[in-house]
Formats: C-alpha cells, structure tokens, sequence
C-alpha cells in the first residue's frame, strides 16, 4: 500500500501582495520501505511539501492520500495519524534539553499510547535507544550530549511509534560531516523494518545514499524522480 500519494498539490501563503506560491501541484507517491530525497535550493518548498504530506499544514489545494485514504480533515484524526502513521525529524532536533533522554523519547508515546502503562512506556523508549546506539544515555540530560547524540535522540524518538513513513527536514545541516554519514546510516537502516524516509537535504552527500530523488525548483517537482546508483547504502 502507497504511503503517501499526492496529486496537484498546492500551497498559498498569504494574500494580495504577501500572496507566496510556496507548492505547485505537486504529485508525488512514496512506498512502504524506502528512501526518496527531496533537493532544490533554499525556499524551492521542500519545508512547505513535508508539512502538507505530515499532516501538520493544510494544503490549499489537490489531493493528498495517507494509507490509501484521503488525508482527513478533522483535527482529532490528523493528530491521531501523526503519531500513529509519522515520525518527524528537524535540524534542531527540537529535543527538550533540560530532561533526561529516556524522558524525551517516551513523549510520542504518551500522546498515540496511552494505554501503555508507564513501565511499557519505558521499556519501548529504552528499545528505540538502544536501536540507535544510545542505550548507555537514557539517564543523561540532553543538555549532556554532543550534536549527533541529540539527533540520535530525536530519531530514537521518532521511531518510538513504529511509523510507517519519517519526515526528515534537513536533519544533518547542524552536524559536521562524519556525525551527518553517521546519521544517514541510521536513518536509511529504518528500510529494514519497513519504515520509509522521506528526507529534505540539499546535501548531495545524503540525496545520493537515497534510493530516489526527487528535485524541486520554485515550488514544482521534476517530472520524473531521479534514480540513484545508491546501493540500500547500510
Ligand atoms: P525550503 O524548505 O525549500 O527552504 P519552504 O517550504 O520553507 O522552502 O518555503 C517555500 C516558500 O514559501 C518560500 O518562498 C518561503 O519564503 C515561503 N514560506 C514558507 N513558510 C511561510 C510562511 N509561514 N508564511 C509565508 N511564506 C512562507
Ligand atoms: P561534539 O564535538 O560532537 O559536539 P562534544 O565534545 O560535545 O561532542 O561531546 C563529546 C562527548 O562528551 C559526548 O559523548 C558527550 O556525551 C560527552 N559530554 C559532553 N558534555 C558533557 C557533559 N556536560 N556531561 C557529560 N558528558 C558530556
């Protein structure tokens, strides 16, 4: 089942002389299990598309399908399928820097499961630590860590629902090199349990690991993805 499929989608911000064109019908579908990068300068939409297709901004016009099913308008759902459905990862992390990391990564948890008791909470965020390498941290503060460890942090922590699809917006511009190498790794290894990326870089060193590219320019999408020679790269 396609993840995400959208149709002519379009984004206006504004009106009158504020008005910004920001998505041109846009068209685009993602598949269970893999990688598709999404380049182009500053300001092209990337942001813009990641938000219309997490569910996180309206569009203001075409059609977006989330699961095979026309993305909701209803708040209560949205919310419910971008904890069940999303994991969200940005270049600022976007960790709470004062708690601990166990307590930062059980918080998509508290929202899409609060069935789970506290003890089960605990345990799944352990498991998505020690997933990214991070097991030995759960009782540091954020504050503690260097960059890359808080960004394994927010991927522990955007993994901790098992979604089927994580956005990623520039998730290496605050990393140097060989910490971002680290971080693409990590997030391509996500293939393997069937969680796809869809990753916004304009760093052809993360773009060229991925198993599609998607170029955009001024608010549209090439025609045609671009394949790259990327092995499945983990
Ligand atoms: P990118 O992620 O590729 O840098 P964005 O999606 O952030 O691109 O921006 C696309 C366009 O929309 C840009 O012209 C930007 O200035 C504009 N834009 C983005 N967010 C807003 C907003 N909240 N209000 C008005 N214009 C915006
Ligand atoms: P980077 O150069 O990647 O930013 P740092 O020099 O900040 O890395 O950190 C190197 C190591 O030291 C990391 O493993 C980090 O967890 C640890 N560390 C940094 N600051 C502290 C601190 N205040 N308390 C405990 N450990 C720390």
């Amino acid at each position: 089942m396609t993840l995400v499929r959208a149709s002519g989608l379009s984004k206006t911000y504004g009106r009158g002389r504020l008005r910004v064109e920001a998505l041109r019908e846009v068209s685009l579908s993602v598949e269970p299990g893999e990688a598709v990068a999404l380049t182009g300068p500053s300001g092209c939409g990337k942001s813009t598309l990641l938000s219309l297709l997490g569910l996180t901004l309206p569009a203001t016009g075409g059609e977006l399908l989330v699961n095979g099913e026309p993305a909701p308008l209803r708040e209560r759902r949205r919310a419910r399928l971008r904890n069940e459905f999303f994991g969200y990862l940005h270049q600022e992390f976007a960790i709470v820097e004062s708690d601990r990391v166990l307590a930062n990564v059980t918080i998509p948890l508290e929202y899409a499961r609060p069935r789970l008791n506290r003890r089960q909470r605990l345990e799944r965020a352990g498991r998505a630590l020690d997933s990214v390498g991070l097991g030995w941290a759960t009782r540091r503060r954020a504050s503690e860590l260097s960059g890359g460890e808080r960004q394994r942090v927010a991927i522990a922590r955007a993994l901790v629902n098992e979604p089927r699809l994580v956005l990623a917006d520039e998730p290496t511009a605050a990393l140097d090199v060989a910490t971002a190498h680290e971080i693409v790794t990590l997030l391509l290894s996500m293939r393997r349990r069937g969680t796809s990326v869809l990753v916004a870089t304009h760093d052809p060193r993360v773009s060229g690991r991925c198993d599609r590219i998607l170029p955009m320019e001024d608010g549209r999408l090439a025609p045609e993805g671009v394949e790259t020679s990327a092995s499945s790269g983990d």
